[in-house]
This record gives C-alpha cells, structure tokens and sequence, in this order.
C-alpha cells in the first residue's frame, strides 16, 4: 500500500503507538492493519435456538448460528439483526453480548461478536442458494444433528443456560456521541 486511501495522498512511515506503522503524510490516518468483525446471533424461541444451513463454502452443508461481517459503516448490533433477518428470515432485537472470540488467521484478523436475541415477528425461512435450511432446534435435536459448528453450539448452551450477558446500553448521558455504542453491564 502506497497511498492513502482517504486522501490518495502518499504513505510514510511513522511511530504511532509504539510501532513504526505506515500513515498519510497529508491526513490522519494511520495503516493500524487488516481487521475485520464478525457477529453471530442466537436467537431463541420457545427453548429452542434458530440455526441455519449453509449453501456456499466454506464448509457448505454445515449448520449453525446466523452472521457474517459487519460493514464498517454499521454498528455491529444493528449488524447482527440484520444477517438473523436476511439469513432466516427473522425479525430480531438485540438482548446482550454473550461471547467474543478473537482469531489472528486469514483473510484479516477478526473479531466475532455472539449476540443474543429475542424474536419479534417472521417464521425460519432459507433463500435456497446462500442458505438451504434454517430453523428452530431443541438441544437434543441439535445433538443428534449431523454438521454442526461447535462455536454455535457452546454460544446456544450460554444462552439456555443464564439469562445475564454484556447489556447494550445504548447511548447514555454524557456518553452518548454520534458513532459510539457501549456494551456494559448495567449498574446494580
Ligand atoms: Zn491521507
């Protein structure tokens, strides 16, 4: 990378946070490296969680929770309703933060953020080519499933197990700033 993406202008390299990393010797911005965010949802309706087929690989056939990246414009839980919506056919609210998992392998490293979701409205539904299944499954009949991701299963048993997680709390008093979201427990 040569130039800077926001102004085009060129990149130098500059000691920024302890590290000599390439920045725009014209703008602010600082090369901080190839990072991605993932989420997840568990969504779960009468005791049994939402689960969906995947039709395109990697790993075609396998079944597990709804997700996928998050655009860098998006807040990551308006993200994760989105993918439950787009992938099952399920209208969601974000409840809380039941589990991150942070991976260092390729294409970028990624952070992936497991929500938990209550369902609002719509019937499971796949579009037959992105997504070939989707459905609501007990954690018996997830048990006797062949293929499914093991990170959808632990996120599943979290969720049926303790009500508690990382609350969104939105945007309140003086940390409300246009762009910023807090996950946090909730004062006691
Ligand atoms: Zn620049």
């Amino acid at each position: 990378m040569k130039y800077c993406p926001k102004c085009a202008s060129e990149l130098i390299s500059r000691a920024e946070g302890g590290r000599d990393r390439l920045a725009c010797s014209a703008c602010d911005y600082v090369y901080f490296g190839d990072f991605s965010i993932g989420v997840g949802g568990v969504v779960i309706r009468d005791g049994k969680a939402l689960l969906i087929r995947r039709g395109q690989e990697p790993r075609r056939g396998w079944w597990q929770i709804p997700g996928g990246y998050c655009e860098h414009d998006e807040s990551i839980h308006e993200a994760v309703a989105r993918e439950v919506l787009e992938e099952a056919g399920i209208h969601a609210r974000v409840e809380n933060v039941l589990g991150l998992r942070h991976s260092l392998g390729a294409p970028s490293a990624n952070v992936y953020v497991i929500f938990r979701l209550t369902p609002l409205a719509g019937d499971p539904r796949a579009d037959g080519e992105e997504i070939t299944g989707a459905g609501f499954f007990s954690l018996d009949e997830i048990a006797s499933m062949d293929k499914v991701q093991s990170l959808s299963k632990w996120a599943i048993n979290a969720a049926l197990s303790r009500s508690d997680g990382f609350v969104h709390v939105g945007e309140p008093g003086d940390l409300a700033r246009p762009g910023y979201t807090l996950f946090g427990l909730p004062p006691d």
